[in-house]
């Protein structure tokens, strides 16, 4: 090589698949046990580092570390929400940060049936208007092993206070549109699913998209076993162009056809997130979300948004979102109305962001790290 030519960059362990591990280890002259000693090492027993794997030799953690980098992201800050959720900041290589939000830890269990929440981007291009995320801009997508890593690090976190804790359930609701960071996502979702690794069902995970109409078809094709949610939030393409600007790109019309298309060759039913300002939360906006559901399995969640500082937006009185489930579900529906967590620390319905844009009372109506403790029709 040239004094020129730069070295490649170390590749993340943390992104790799078992089989791609096994291909490393077996070019640097590794026994195939080894990728799976080493597999193990990061994706189950979430090892924070070269020097946790003890029953790896030195010399062959050396060979393999010219080529590959093991680490976890950073926590800069843990925040624990009066209802138990936890938000983490993370930091990564580069020194961008971003948000991970773990709901439903119950310490009193030997298996926990946490949830955690995982961004996909740093940032959001998409610029939903009340959305903290979408404020803030985007900067990059996360590579697979930035994704496994939040659950990685949650976890090494977490079993500090409890050995056997393990995240059971996965949505990919924090920062960014999982869709536009596709191959990542798919990537790590194979990977937490490796029943050699974190052995997350498939059916176990969730992906929540703005509608980005190739993804929902390209999902259908490739993991038809994750569970789909779309932040729908309008039943207008004039209400929902204001609320989700992708909605110009991918109109109403084109977005219920993918969905239909979702539900004939999965055979999966959808979730409808519908986030309700006192605007928003009218008799139109329900009969048209009705009309645009019908025939269609669908579970529609109704998400009374906080105060919004800094917005026109208000949150709707408890009246009126009685009466736009009643709407809905007089019409065949079935709808939640879903109970928010960890607002108090930020960690709410689309309140992620980076450290940067912090704290300047934004908050928002889309991506939803939820509870499961909701009422349900
Ligand atoms: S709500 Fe979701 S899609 Fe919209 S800007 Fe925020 S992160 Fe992006």
């Amino acid at each position: 090589m040239s004094e020129r030519e730069a070295a490649p960059a170390p590749v993340d362990i943390c992104g790799l698949s078992l089989s791609e591990l096994t291909a490393l280890c077996t070019e640097a002259g590794l026994a195939p046990y080894r990728s799976r000693q080493l597999f193990e090492w990061v994706q189950r027993r979430a090892g924070a580092g070269w020097a946790e794997a003890g029953n790896i030799s030195g010399a062959d953690k050396a060979r393999l570390a010219e080529g590959l980098s093991w680490g976890l992201p950073v926590p800069l800050e843990e925040r624990v929400s009066a209802d138990g959720t936890r938000k983490f900041l993370f930091q990564l290589a580069d020194g961008e940060t971003i948000e991970t939000v773990l709901l439903d830890y119950r310490k009193d269990r030997s298996r926990s049936h946490a949830t955690l929440c995982l961004s996909v981007q740093v940032g959001c291009a998409l610029g939903c208007p009340f959305c903290a995320t979408g404020r803030a801009g985007w900067r990059r997508n996360l590579s697979p092993g930035e994704i496994t890593g939040q659950l990685l690090a949650v976890t090494a976190r977490m079993r500090r206070e409890n050995a056997s804790f393990h995240v059971g359930n996965l949505v990919f609701m924090g920062m960014g549109e999982p869709f536009y960071n596709m191959n990542a996502f798919l990537q790590a979702v194979r990977i937490l699913n490796d029943a050699r690794g974190q052995n997350i069902g498939a059916r176990r995970m969730t992906v929540s998209t703005a509608g980005v109409v190739p993804g929902i078809l390209r999902l259908a094709a490739e993991a038809p076993q994750i569970g789909l949610a779309v932040s729908l939030h309008a039943g207008t393409d004039e209400l929902r162009d204001v609320l989700v600007p992708l909605n110009r790109r991918y109109p109403l019309a084109r977005l219920m056809e993918a969905c239909r298309e979702y539900v004939l060759r999965t055979g999966r039913r959808i979730t409808f997130e519908m986030a309700l300002t006192e605007e928003s939360a009218t008799e139109t906006q329900a009969r048209a979300v009705a009309a645009l559901l019908r025939g269609l399995p669908a579970h529609v969640n109704l998400i009374p948004v906080n105060i919004v500082a800094g917005s026109a937006a208000r949150r709707p009185t408890g009246a009126r979102v009685a009466a736009f489930r009643r709407l809905l579900t007089e019409r065949g529906l079935a709808v939640t109305i879903r109970e928010e967590r960890g607002a108090d620390i930020e960690a709410a319905c689309g309140q992620l962001r980076q450290s940067g844009a912090k704290r300047k009372g934004a908050e928002a109506i889309c991506h939803l790290p939820s509870s499961d403790k909701t009422s349900q029709e």
